[in-house]
């Protein structure tokens, strides 16, 4: 690939540009502060690699320091198997935040005591409606809205029943405290939004001690208040956020750090959002969050992802203000760049035919040399059984082949990878006229060092001998969806129905060369011809392998990128 075909990122990233002003005309004291605040609602997405790449990057790249703060307001939704899995995931991609990991929970009290403190600026106040009349009062975008009828309720009447609502003397749902802004704003936000509620739900860390919740928009920016976060950084969604982010922050009286708004990345033949990835585990069309086909960090890291190709990935992406989708090649492009200089090459045999080399002597049995990355030299060279009996890939022998054919045929003559030239003489069919094995010569001085190893031969095979082969599933993995855009158009509802019912073919009886039984789980290669693979990180034993395919050795990106230029 072109790299100047791409983007150039110390160019596409406006939010760096933002900091480097900041950090010249001294805003910050030059210490910078970012933070990545998920949600522990579900697993990570290649969408939040973006975002961690993003705010660990900055804090990296200045000197600064990124901290992790689990936003959890919503105990309804969220679990602590969640909180490890996102832990995991930021570990694995190679960030470390500064300090402790932080909890919004562990704010709890003293949001409460800002709450009450608008409360006494009266800003703001209890309301009785329900969620629905709420809705209703709030009017549209072309129409205003209507005040509560409890929006005038005394300062000490509020604090009152806000404590109430704190001691549980009301029922879920029937009081909650609204900001008294505006409910003229053009701004919907700024309709009086709800601040907290009422929720009897067991939360993961503060168990029973609360049943009123503060939401998103009341609990976010004082965090990153506490905190001193100078760049809060959030998706595009949140810009219409900022004014009531703004607003609470001003009114408190408290440190404003500056909240930026960049586009959330969408990739195309998935979806990124962690309710559709849930929903997709719930109906069991995948085997969990971590099955390698979800747009998981996860399911990443067991298809056989690495790292260091997912943060390629997200800085050659950039950081961009408008939404747009990039291309599933590009990520493919980038795992197979990093797989190409790192994975051991191997002989695997997919989907095998058995071939005989006649005029090989019975029993014998040699052990060839085989480099082990061409890429990278000190990655030195193995043994590689040779003998009579071999396999080799079904689609490499064609009967009645095309022209620029340049595998087995009848008559016709290969090299095997790592040794001779051999020459198909014979095809066996079965009754059905399936071929089932092939009968051919070898060329005994083909070899390296041998007289006729020069010999030119248009087709090289990779093979493995039939004895020493060991059987091992590889499971292939395709696109989850059929549609490039999955999420257009598409309900909850009929999710199933855009899913790619070849998104995963399992091949029982492949054929391995042994030195693959040392595998550890989680190592990747490149099986010769076949594509990059990584031994499964829950399934593989040396007793019954188990490949998963991370990706293929065509890249279509390469051409993508050809094409646009
Ligand atoms: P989802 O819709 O998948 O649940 P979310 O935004 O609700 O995503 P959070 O856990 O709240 O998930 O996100 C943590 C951080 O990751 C936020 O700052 C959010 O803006 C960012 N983020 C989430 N999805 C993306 C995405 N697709 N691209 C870039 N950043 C993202
Ligand atoms: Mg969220």
């Amino acid at each position: 690939m072109n790299k100047e075909n791409d983007a150039d990122p110390t160019t596409s990233n406006f939010i760096r540009e933002i900091v480097k002003d900041g950090i010249a005309t001294n805003k910050q004291e030059g210490h910078i502060c970012t933070r990545f605040p998920p949600e522990p609602n579900g697993f990570l997405h290649i969408g939040h690699a973006k975002s961690i790449c993003l705010n660990f990057g900055l804090a990296n790249e200045f000197g600064g320091t990124c901290n992790l703060r689990f936003d959890d307001t919503n105990p309804s939704k969220e679990e602590e198997v969640y909180v490890q899995s996102i832990i995991e995931d930021i570990k694995w991609l190679g960030f470390s935040w500064a300090g402790e990991i932080r909890y919004t929970s562990e704010y709890f009290d003293q949001l409460y005591d800002w709450a009450v403190c608008l409360i006494k600026k009266e800003l703001a106040y209890v309301d009785d409606l329900n969620a629905d009349e709420i809705r209703e009062h709030r009017g549209t975008p072309t129409q205003s809205g209507r005040n509560s009828p409890f929006r005038n309720r005394s300062v000490e009447e509020n604090i009152n029943l806000f404590a109430s609502m704190k001691n549980g003397e009301f029922s879920d749902g029937a009081k909650v405290l609204r900001a008294k802004i505006d409910m003229t704003s053009g701004n919907l936000n700024m309709r009086d939004p709800v601040l907290y509620r009422i929720l009897r739900a067991h939360h993961h860390r503060t168990g029973d001690q609360w049943c009123i919740y503060p939401m998103y928009d009341f609990a976010h920016g004082q965090s990153d208040s506490i905190e001193k976060i100078t760049h809060s950084i959030c998706t595009l969604e949140f810009e219409d956020h900022r004014p009531l982010y703004d607003w609470i922050i001003k009114n408190l009286g408290i440190y404003h750090p500056q909240q930026i708004e960049f586009a959330r990345l969408n990739l195309g033949y998935t979806l990124l959002s962690k309710r559709k990835l849930l929903q997709l585990v719930k109906e069991d069309h995948v085997s969990g969050w971590d099955d390698p086909r979800m747009p998981t960090i996860s399911g990443m890291r067991r298809r056989g992802y690495t790292p260091e190709s997912i943060r390629d990935f997200c800085e050659r992406i950039g950081v961009a203000k408008a939404n747009s989708t990039v291309e599933m090649a590009l990520l493919e492009h980038c795992v197979r760049e990093d797989l190409n200089k790192k994975a051991k090459r191997v002989m695997v045999v997919l989907r095998p035919l058995k071939l005989t080399i006649t005029n090989y002597p019975e029993g014998q049995i040699e052990e060839l040399t085989a480099e082990n990355n061409p890429e990278d030299p000190k990655s030195g060279t193995r043994k590689v059984p040779f003998s009579r009996e071999l396999y080799i890939e079904q689609e490499d022998f064609m009967e009645d082949p095309p022209k620029k054919f340049f595998r087995l045929a009848p008559g016709k003559e290969v090299r095997l990878k790592h040794a001779y030239i051999i020459k198909c003489e014979e095809m066996i069919k079965d009754r059905n006229g399936n071929i089932t094995e092939l009968k051919c010569t070898y060329d005994p001085d083909s070899k390296t060092g041998g007289s006729t190893a020069g010999r030119k031969i248009k087709g090289t095979l990779h093979w493995v001998s039939a004895q020493h082969a060991k059987k091992a599933e590889v499971r292939i993995y395709n696109h989850l969806f059929i549609n490039e855009n999955p999420a257009n158009g598409q309900g909850d509802l009929t999710l199933s129905s855009g899913l790619n019912k070849e998104s995963l073919e399992i091949l029982q009886d492949c054929k391995i060369e042994p030195s693959l039984l040392d595998s550890k789980p989680g190592s990747r290669f490149q099986f010769l011809r076949m594509g990059y693979f990584c031994a499964d990180l829950k399934d593989f034993t040396p007793d019954s392998p188990v490949f998963n395919r991370a990706v293929t050795l065509r890249d279509t990106w390469a051409k993508i990128a050809k094409q646009k230029k």
